[in-house]
């Protein structure tokens, strides 16, 4: 199972992930939130919800609520407890 084998999309409105680094964290980096699940690997801040990108939707949603279909998330805590704590 790739990376591609699941979606991301905004719960409210359906903005497909494109993979790329959409997210600016307030320490200013840009990265891609869904590869950490939600942790900025500069500062390590945790953001428990996460904004959709797009100019005309904007809204912020839980970052769980993002995943279309299930993912291992288990996974993905361990690489941000790893970052964590790294
Ligand atoms: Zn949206
Ligand atoms: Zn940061």
């Amino acid at each position: 199972m790739s990376n591609t084998d699941f979606q991301i999309k905004c719960p409210i409105c359906s903005w497909n992930h494109d993979g790329r680094e959409n997210w600016r964290c307030t320490c200013g980096h840009t990265w891609n939130t869904f590869q950490t699940y939600g942790t900025c690997p500069k500062c390590n801040k945790r953001w428990e919800d996460t904004q959709c990108p797009t100019v005309i939707c904007g809204k912020w949603s839980k970052h769980e609520d993002w995943y279309i279909v299930p993912i291992n998330i288990v996974e993905l805590k361990l690489k941000s407890n790893y970052l964590i704590n790294d």
